[in-house]
């Protein structure tokens, strides 16, 4: 059986670490780069049949021409969100597989481990403690049970959040371009409009993807609709808030707290250490500079659990290319995630993330 040569960009110590152990009941050769996929960078792709890419890589239409010129027959993202795919490109030339579900678990507890973060201030007090301040002053928080909690998006995380949320006695609202009517009976969700959700949630939590349709989803006038001293918690994509428009929603205390593990203009700065140079980024400066914002560095997912699926999945993805078996998990190549995306008369649900 001929042997996959597998090229890992924008790699770290730990992913290597997993994949090499998932690799064990595989038998790939891989090799990583720490560079990120972009089209400057794609040419170490030759010789290599399968690249495996993750959500900073810049992998447009330029990228996409270089790897299928370098006869790469398969492009396998390590992650579930594909925002950085130029499908349309793809169609037809490249295979683009993914990981849609390694652990919703994961990143939906992560989503409330940011909103207790901020709404009981421990970000705040293990730094006060550790200084001999043992004052509580400005600590104040809020019980979650009684609240309302509006959850974007409830697939698989969004799902997990709403079950999680259930334990604490809140009120859940949502809104999805499709309904899971069946799950939101066994978790008391009311779906509503977006509007709704905006004037009703003290906590709004993201778990949609990112689709052209709802870039900059909250943003001045979706803010304007929300209740004064609502968190804001995204998990999801950086470019879904307009952060301009979040900071003047800060300024003005109409938003109480915002937790943000990811960041619109996050693909230059997140998951590299930067410690030794001033960050030259005014926007994100100015977010640090509120003690109810708490960003982090698209850590959500991190869990050994996904981890480790992700690692198992993805592998598992390039063996059934390798035996010419359906792939499963494999992105609709014609989704532009719009509307009017061309794909949507095959598989209405595609165009949604749902494929
Ligand atoms: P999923 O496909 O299971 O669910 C997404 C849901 O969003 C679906 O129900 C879909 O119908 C809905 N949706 C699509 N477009 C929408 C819109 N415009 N408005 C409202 N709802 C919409 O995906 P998932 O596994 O739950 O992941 C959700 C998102 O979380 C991913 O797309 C990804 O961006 C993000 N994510 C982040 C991390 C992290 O580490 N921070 C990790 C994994 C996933």
């Amino acid at each position: 059986m001929k042997q996959v040569r597998i090229a890992f960009f924008d790699t770290k110590p730990y992913d290597r670490r997993f994949f090499d152990e998932a690799n064990k009941d595989f038998g790939f050769e891989l090799s990583y780069f720490e560079s990120r996929l972009r089209p400057a960078s794609a040419k170490l792709a030759e010789g290599f049949d399968v690249v495996c890419a993750f959500v900073n890589d810049d992998i447009c239409a330029e990228t996409i021409d270089a790897l299928v010129s370098e006869n790469v027959g398969l492009l396998a993202m390590r992650c579930a969100g594909y925002n950085n795919v130029n499908l349309f490109a793809a169609h037809n030339r490249l295979p683009v597989v993914r990981v849609p579900g390694y652990s919703p678990y994961a990143v939906a507890e992560y989503a409330l481990a940011m909103l207790q973060t901020l709404n009981r201030s421990l970000h705040r007090a293990y730094n006060r403690v550790r200084d001999n301040n043992f004052s509580i002053n400005g600590f104040l928080g809020f019980d979650l049970r009684g609240k309302t909690f509006g959850i974007v998006g409830t697939g698989k995380i969004g799902m997990v959040f709403a079950e999680i949320m259930q334990g604490f006695g809140v009120r859940l609202l949502a809104y999805d371009l499709y309904p899971n009517t069946e799950m939101a009976r066994k978790y008391h969700i009311e779906y509503v409009t977006l509007d709704e959700l905006y004037r009703q949630s003290d906590v709004i939590s993201l778990h949609c993807p990112l689709t052209p349709e709802n870039r900059y989803m909250i943003n001045a006038e979706s803010i304007a609709k929300m209740k004064p001293g609502v968190f804001i918690i995204n998990t999801s994509r950086g470019k879904l808030i307009d952060t301009a428009a979040l900071i003047e929603g800060l300024k003005s205390k109409k938003i109480g707290g915002a937790g943000l593990d990811v960041y619109e203009e996050e693909s230059d700065l997140f998951f590299e250490d930067r410690s030794d140079a001033a960050i030259d980024d005014d926007i994100l400066a100015r977010l640090f500079t509120f003690p109810n914002v708490l960003v982090t560095s698209h850590q959500a997912f991190f869990t050994r659990e996904a981890m480790t699926n992700i690692s198992q999945v993805t592998l598992e993805n390039i063996r059934a290319w390798r035996d010419g078996e359906k792939l499963v998990n494999e992105i609709c190549s014609q989704c532009d995630g719009s509307r009017s995306c061309p794909g949507k008369p095959k598989d209405a649900q595609c165009c949604r993330g749902k494929n």
